[in-house]
């Protein structure tokens, strides 16, 4: 917030808390009018509408991330993201070892192959499901981090969207694949 320069109350004022991961209203103190949480963690700098209510909140699930973390994550500075190409990668693999598997392995042996797929199954969802759950902070935060007026709000909306139409329709390009290359 340092380098946001305004003659606003900060109680006329909403921002995104990395904390309660929503836009929120600050208090007068500039914190988290929400649940109180420090003003460093309120980033961004939003007019509350008129009657003092926030804006249009940001969606839960940013699809776009969640689904496309490599892709996403590169174009929003998220470079965590890259991590799920190995986690694909060696889910791919730990299906196939265990799908694979000859049957003359015992079935303790069976057991543990397809117990440390489905880990590596629910961690690679884990992984997805967290990169949306925090993406459209994220996005919020890399644009308006930095000061005021750099887009209106509505239009950072609706250019943040428009990565679903890319990222959608890859992963299920990407699924169809994964798909033919087992069947085949
Ligand atoms: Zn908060």
């Amino acid at each position: 917030m340092d380098t946001v320069i305004t003659d606003k109350r900060p109680e006329d004022t909403a921002g995104y808390c990395v904390y309660c991961n929503r836009i929120v209203a600050r208090d007068e103190a500039a914190g988290c009018a929400r649940a109180g949480h420090a003003p460093d963690a309120v980033r961004g700098l939003l007019d509350l509408q008129s009657g003092g209510s926030l804006p249009t909140p940001l969606p839960r699930m940013n699809w776009a991330a969640a689904l496309m973390p490599p892709v996403w994550g590169v174009a929003h500075g998220a470079w965590a993201g890259v991590l799920a190409f190995p986690l694909w990668l060696f889910l791919d693999s730990a299906l196939q070892a265990a799908a694979h598997m000859p049957a003359t392995v015992p079935t303790t042996g069976h057991i543990i192959v397809w117990s440390g797929a489905s880990v590596l199954a629910l961690g690679t969802i884990a992984f997805m499901y967290w990169f949306g759950f925090r993406g459209w902070g994220v996005a919020f935060r890399r644009r308006y981090d930095t000061g005021l007026g750099v887009l209106p709000y509505p239009q950072f909306l609706k250019q943040e969207r428009r990565w679903a139409w890319l990222c959608v329709p890859l992963f299920i390009v990407v699924m169809a694949l994964a798909i033919a290359w087992w069947l085949r």
